[in-house]
Parts: C-alpha cells; structure tokens; sequence
C-alpha cells in the first residue's frame, strides 16, 4: 500500500470542507479525484501535500505518518491549476527549481533537467520563459518540474483546467502515457467525469466534503453506491416516483425513494420496435437532438421528462410524435444507497388481452 487516508476531516470556520475522509491508493496507480466544484477536493489533496493542516485524521505515505512531515520533505510533487511557473525563470531553470533547492551538484542537475525535457517532449524550449510557451507546453513544464526531484507521489490539481478542449484531450492522453511509463502515484483531480473516466485507474467520488465512492470507471458506472454518484455518473434524470412508471408499480419501492433513469436505459421508438410492448409506456417526444453517433431524444411519460438514445439507422421521429418508451432498468435511491431494478414485465412480460 503507498498512500493511506484515515478519518481526515477540514473545516473552515463552521463549514466541514473535508469530513472524515478514508482511503488507501496502491503503488503506480492513477485516481481521479471527482467530484462537484466546492466539494472538497483541492483541500484534500492540499492537505496530502502538506499545504493544509487536516483538523484530524491521518495521513501515512509508504507506512509513514507525515502529518507533522513539511511540505517540501513528503516526496510529493504538485502540479496546480494554474501553471504557477516561475516568470522570470526559463524552462530549463523552471524545471531545475526543485533540485536547486535539493542542493545537487551542477552536472546532476543537468543531466535530470535534459531527461525530463526528453520525457516530456520539451528539448529545444529549455531558453525559453514560461510567456513564449503555449498553454499545454507550459504545463509540460510544470509536470517536468514536479517530476524532477523524483518524488513518489504526484498530485494534479485540475491541471487541464485552463486549457481549451482539443489540446486538452491531447495532454491527458499524453500525461496518462507519461504516468504510466514512469510508474509512479498521481492522483489527478477533476470536475470533468469524461477526463476522469478516461484517464483514471481508479476514481474517488467526493461531493461536499465526503468520500461517496471509491472504484474503477467501470465499477463506479455500473455500481454507483450513493444517489450522488448515481446522478452524477452518466447522463441521468430523476424520476420523483417511480412506482408510476409500467413494471415498476410492481416492485417494492421504499416510501420516499426517487430513480435515476440513464438514457441507455431507455428505449423509445415505434409499438412494433419494442422488444415488450406490454412493458412499455406511452410517452410523447418533445425534443430530437443530434450526437453526431446518434440521435438523443428527450420523451414525455406521465409527469416525468426522460432523456433516450436511438440510432440514425432507425426510422426517424421527430417532436410531438407519440412513442411506446421501454425503460428497460433504473436505479431505486434512497440519500445513502443506489439499487439497479429491472423492469419486472420486461423480464416476464404479462399475456396481453384481445
Ligand atoms: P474543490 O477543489 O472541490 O472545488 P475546495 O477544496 O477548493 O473544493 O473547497 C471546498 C470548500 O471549502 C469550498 O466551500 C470552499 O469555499 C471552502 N474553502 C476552501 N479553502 C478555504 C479557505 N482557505 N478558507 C475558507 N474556506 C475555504
Ligand atoms: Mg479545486
């Protein structure tokens, strides 16, 4: 085990931005850290690296409690959201600033510097000031920079943040690579499921200051265990009483729960199209958008507006057209749990009467 969290807690006047977080993070391994903005996840990786004094609670780095270990001796690089490089300095001394402090003699220095401006693709821009660099080169710099005293754990906080999205794509492609040829711990912090879900091994869901989950993209998708992650995960719409909707009458929803409706849950198209007529709902289509790879469609069921895919290859329909609306599954929430429930008349599909 290389990183261990136990019961951290933060508050901020009355305001619990951290509360009575746990977790533990294997070697080499990259989580993202995700989760709403405000819900605590720069003061908890603030507090990993030292920046912040946790209220309680424990932190232990390969079996060490460094709680009381300064900042700059935890083994940890930081790279921040803005890139936080030195302006008069040029890349070269940027990336060298680390070790300089780390009192290396001259030639090491030059030889670690020239291996990470290799590793990150930046050799030839060593001369130059952080303002003659683009945004994705000057976060290259950053990475290089915190990589350069070789620590064992690297924190990135929002590190794409102020980076447009096609160059964005491009370096969280790359830094997954990097991460992973180097081996080393990161976590990688995000309010962007989709960057996290493509560049973690591993996520931990936050929202107000709690630990909602912890698991792989996969599992987090398919397991969501609170009513957050539910509604957060996917693209998801509350259903306020689900025992209206056909099938679901029949099973045991708790006084009080809601649902969670993912649009893949979802099937919507004409009576004939439907796997189970008989367990499906009459549903109108209000708007037809299009994804490019399909259509989203969003249709009207009782009292409830549901968001579903259909393919280009189908037969088109468009806003008003009245459809037969198949919610094949959804997930029963309660505050503390999520429970996936599928429709019982899809699975046993009663006779239907002439
Ligand atoms: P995130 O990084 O997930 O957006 P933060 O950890 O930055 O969230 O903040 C969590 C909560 O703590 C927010 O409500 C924020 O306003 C508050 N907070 C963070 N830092 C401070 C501080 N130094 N003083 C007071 N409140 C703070
Ligand atoms: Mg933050």
């Amino acid at each position: 085990m290389n990183i261990e969290v136990r019961h951290l807690t933060k508050t901020f006047g009355s305001y619990e931005a951290v509360s009575n977080v746990s977790f533990s993070i294997n070697r080499g391994k990259l989580i993202g850290l995700l989760g709403p903005s405000g819900g605590g996840k720069s003061t908890l990786l603030r507090m990993l690296a030292g920046l912040e004094t946790p209220d309680s609670g424990d932190i232990f780095i390969n079996g060490q409690r460094v709680n009381d270990v300064a900042p700059q001796n935890r083994g940890i690089g930081f790279v921040f959201q803005n890139y936080a490089l030195f302006k008069h300095m040029t890349v070269f001394d940027n990336i060298a600033f680390g070790l300089t402090i780390g009192r290396s003699d001259k030639a090491q220095i030059k030889s670690r510097v020239n291996e990470l401006l290799d590793l990150t693709g930046l050799r030839g821009f060593e001369k130059r000031y952080p303002h003659q660099l683009s945004g994705g080169q000057r976060q290259r710099v950053a990475f290089a920079r915190a990589l350069a005293p070789r620590p064992e754990l690297l924190l990135l906080d929002e590190p794409f943040a102020a980076i447009d999205a096609k160059v964005r794509k491009e370096l969280r492609t790359w830094l997954k690579q990097l991460i992973s040829t180097i081996g080393i711990t990161s976590i990688f912090v995000t309010h962007d499921q989709d960057e996290a879900v493509e560049v973690a091994d591993e996520m931990l869901i936050v929202q107000q200051g709690r630990l909602e989950q912890q698991g792989s993209p996969i599992d987090i998708y398919t397991n969501p265990q609170t009513a957050f992650v539910a509604g957060f995960i996917g693209h998801s719409t509350l259903v306020e009483q689900p025992a209206l909707l056909r099938g679901f009458n029949l099973v045991q929803v708790p006084e009080g729960s809601r649902a969670i409706v993912r649009p893949e849950f979802v099937e919507v198209g004409y009576e004939r199209e439907i796997a189970f007529p008989s367990a499906a709902e009459t549903g109108n289509v209000r708007h037809v958008f299009f994804r490019g790879a399909h259509l989203e469609l969003e249709v009207q069921v009782g009292g409830n507006r549901l968001l579903a895919h259909r393919s280009l290859d189908q037969e088109p329909l468009q806003p008003g057209d009245e459809v037969s609306v198949l919610i094949h599954r959804l997930y029963v929430v309660s505050e503390h749990s999520a429970v996936m429930v599928e429709n019982p008349l899809k699975i046993d599909p009663l006779p239907v009467h002439i």
